[in-house]
């Protein structure tokens, strides 16, 4: 991954936190990063507005600018349950036999199960903007676009 890109799946996990605050969406189901272009798709139910849109975009990027720290550490598959639930999850699954995780936390924003590199403060990942929503019924997912804009 080249130092764009991690700045670019960062953003992923500061996006994530902000369509689960706004929308409540709270399983990833894929994710996909090339260069300063980054998508994920979430499990929802809806088409969301514009506006719950604009608010995802509005919230992420008052996140970036707060300069929250990024923290990753590794924990035995047993404690993050423990800790965490299964918010650490996706929808896709861990590798096989894996008892050791690797947890990324935004405090207070996204905790996830990520063998990922990523930045250590919200502030590098810069300024993002969203692209157009799209959602698809048949598989009950919303796919959010963005790009680095700095
Ligand atoms: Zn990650």
């Amino acid at each position: 991954m080249s130092s764009e890109e991690v700045r670019t799946h960062s953003g992923l996990h500061v996006v994530k936190g902000a369509a689960e605050r706004v929308l409540g969406a709270k399983k990833t189901a894929s994710v996909y990063v090339s260069g300063r272009h980054g998508r994920l798709a979430v499990q929802f139910e809806r088409r969301p507005t514009e506006e719950e849109m604009r608010s995802v975009e509005k919230e992420a990027n008052e996140k970036i600018a707060e300069g929250a720290e990024v923290l990753e550490f590794e924990m035995e598959k047993s404690e993050a349950e423990g800790h965490f639930g299964d918010a650490i999850y996706d929808l896709f699954p861990l590798p096989p036999g894996a008892t050791r995780l690797h947890i990324v936390r935004v405090p207070e924003w996204n905790v996830n199960c990520c063998n990922e590199r990523h930045v250590e403060n919200t502030l590098q990942i810069g300024k993002i903007k969203l692209g157009k929503a799209r959602y698809r019924n048949s598989k009950r997912e919303l796919e959010i676009e963005f790009d680095l804009a700095d």
